[in-house]
């Protein structure tokens, strides 16, 4: 994904969405879309605090899931209390380092799915989402 620098470059890809760029989107945009990148609600809104932003953490959560229908945006759910938003809509996996809860990518190519079962009765496979687990190996253990 190409990074995005300018406002209007931001703009521009928001209209290319059916999205109309209004402050409080662009404000948004400005710090999830920025990079590829995964940030939490909190960790969005905090940013938007520091770049002086007054936007309401309702209109956030309103403008990320907007983001999110219009594929702009990509939801990681790490488990049931914890959400990421990524701004890398190709589909890929994850390591999540439960220590740090931090997030990296892994390429689609990078971890081979294996269903030894078939799909239930009458479904069709719409994606695999993957996130391995790891934290710092512990070095006494060796
Ligand atoms: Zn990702």
């Amino acid at each position: 994904m190409e990074t995005i620098v300018t406002r209007e470059q931001i703009s521009e890809r928001l209209y290319e969405r059916g999205i109309v760029p209004t402050p409080q989107r662009l404000d948004v945009a400005e710090v999830i879309l920025a990079r590829p990148q995964h940030l939490s609600a909190d960790q969005i809104i905090a940013q938007m605090r520091r770049r002086g932003s007054r936007v309401s953490k309702a209109t956030v959560y309103n403008t990320l899931n907007l983001f999110c229908e219009r594929g702009l945006l990509r939801t990681v759910e790490v488990d049931p209390t914890r959400m990421f938003y990524d701004s890398t809509i190709e589909p890929h996996h994850h390591f999540f380092d439960v220590e740090t809860g931090e997030l990296v990518d892994i390429p689609l190519e990078g971890v081979d799915v294996a269903l030894a079962q078939p799909l239930p009765e009458g479904k069709e496979l719409v994606g695999v989402d993957v996130v391995i687990r790891v934290r710092r190996a512990d070095e006494r253990a060796k």
